[in-house]
């Protein structure tokens, strides 16, 4: 085989500056360890440790029909889940996108109204018996009497904007996000603006429960995962990254200071919504390449997120676009010295971590589904193999540091929880493009927790870390008000 050349030695070089070494593991371990205990301590923490008020999880011997909606960036989704008892269920799901006009409406009862009929015609249409049974025959009948109670479905209300939670139903919104612009609601409870708009139609609807997603890819592991185990963590490995855990509620001490005291205490647990993609902004223990800074320092919210912009989906083919621009400028690696003027190198954000995924995967010895992604996403003709090489060599490291962090965070959680001295097995749920389409994703998180020294050979042989992914719109439902039946 020829000698690599310049490139592929220069690629090599920058992929180094992306290794994370097994003391830096357990360094970022240790303040993940930190940084969690003080968020539970005090509000305005780093890692924010939200409480949920969610205070159980399913074991899969659930039972019974709930609706879930999720009301994300672009789109609206409706769902119904039928749960068998059996760790099975049967879902139905409908997704429409929200028109622009209503993401930047006048009032918030014309976006609430209209998520509202969204939930009607999903009744009409995939629970018309119910429908026809209940609402119907009222309207028919003129008659307003109230549902009964076995009428009612439950429904989980997954709303991914800050909201500043006070109970399982409750939750006032602190900013919008991702486009969305309209001012009246800000400060106001989105379960009650949507429980209004959904009592005007007169519907047999009640909004039980107000979640992110990754407390409904924990619930959705724990519902599904064989052997009624319930489930520790359910974490996303996406757009962004975050994770839910089950904490002791007695190690929650802020709860104290928040004034809240309305919810069901009978488990002493309660589901944490950590938000580490912001663990350790002031970078003590998180690597800083270059590229990292250059990324940070022209981002729209410098020195926030810091984790996330290192490991999420929003971020890795941007780090990997800096990179590789320098090394075609470097008049020694002599990078793709074919590529085009307007190629989506040269503009911030033009590669897509689904790129990363694409060039990882190929296997041809020429590399040339390498060659083909280079030409279709940089516009880059006549890649050489070494110019493949570099790149992929580069995308590799990046997408490697990802999984190698993200292995930080999950067993930090793991050890503050103490389960693998008390538990059998320690389930966590993980979701997100990056463990559904990079490949061996999950395998890097697994290898690098191997190199965690606090957790034992014996202990480790506990931990399922399994991909729910397709789950995550599922099972966002009150999981204490579950029939056992
Ligand atoms: P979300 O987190 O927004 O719910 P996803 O889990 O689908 O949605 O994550 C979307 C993110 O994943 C985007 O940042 C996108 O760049 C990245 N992505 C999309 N496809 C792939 C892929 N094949 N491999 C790796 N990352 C991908």
């Amino acid at each position: 085989m020829a000698a690599p050349g310049p490139s592929v030695e220069a690629a090599l070089r920058v992929a180094r500056d992306f290794e994370v070494s097994s003391g830096q593991l357990q360094r970022g371990v240790d303040e993940f360890l930190r940084e969690m205990s003080e968020g539970l301590s005090k509000t305005g923490a780093t890692l924010s440790q939200i409480p949920t008020f969610v205070t159980s999880v399913p074991n899969g011997t659930e039972k019974g029909l709930y609706l879930a909606v999720d009301l994300g960036g672009t789109n609206f989704r409706v769902c119904s889940i039928e749960l068998r008892g059996d760790s099975t269920f049967n879902l139905t799901q409908s997704k429409v996108a929200i028109p622009r006009d209503l993401m930047v409406a006048k009032s918030s009862k014309e976006l609430f109204k209209f998520l509202a009929k969204q939930i009607e015609s999903f009744l009409e249409i995939h629970h018309n018996d119910h429908f026809e049974a209940t609402v119907r025959r009222r309207r028919l009948t003129g008659t307003t009497d109230q549902y009964r109670r076995e009428e009612i479905f439950d429904l989980g209300f997954t709303f991914s904007f800050p909201v500043h939670q006070t109970s399982i139903n409750r939750g006032t919104l602190i900013r919008w996000t991702k486009g969305f612009d309209i001012p009246d609601a800000i400060g106001q409870d989105v379960c009650l603006m949507l429980q209004d708009a959904i009592n005007e139609l007169h519907l047999p609807v009640r909004v039980a429960a107000l979640v992110n997603d990754t407390v409904g890819t924990l619930m959705a592991r724990s519902y599904t995962s064989p052997g009624k185990t319930e489930t520790l963590i359910g974490a996303i490995f996406g757009t962004g990254t975050n994770g839910a855990y089950v904490e002791d509620l007695g190690k929650v001490t802020k709860l104290k200071a928040m004034g809240s005291t309305g919810f069901d205490n009978s488990t002493q647990k309660m589901v944490i919504n950590a938000e580490w993609g912001s663990f350790d902004n002031h970078l003590s223990v998180l690597p800083n390449t270059i590229y990292d800074q250059q990324l940070d320092a022209e981002s729209n919210n410098p020195g926030i997120q810091m984790f996330e912009k290192r490991v999420s989906g929003m971020f890795l083919g941007e780090i990997l676009r800096r990179a590789v621009l320098a090394l075609t400028k470097d008049p020694e690696a002599k990078l793709l010295p074919q590529i085009a003027s307007d190629s989506p190198l040269y503009q911030v954000w033009g590669i897509d971590t689904s790129f990363l995924s694409a060039i990882e995967a190929d296997t041809s010895p020429d590399l040339t589904e390498t060659k083909a992604a280079l030409l279709e996403h940089l516009k880059a003709s006549n890649a050489s193999t070494d110019d493949a090489q570099a790149v992929r060599a580069i995308g590799h490291a990046i997408a490697k540091r990802a999984a190698r962090l993200s292995a930080v965070a999950l067993s930090a959680v793991i050890l503050d929880t103490k389960r693998l001295d008390t538990d059998e097995t320690v389930d966590v749920g993980v979701d997100g493009s990056l463990v559904e389409f990079y490949p061996k994703f999950i395998e890097y998180i697994r290898e690098a927790m191997r190199e965690i020294q606090d957790i034992g050979e014996k202990e480790r042989k506990k931990i399922y870390l399994e991909s729910e992914c397709k789950l995550k719109y599922t099972l966002q439902i009150t999981p204490q008000k579950l029939p056992n039946t």
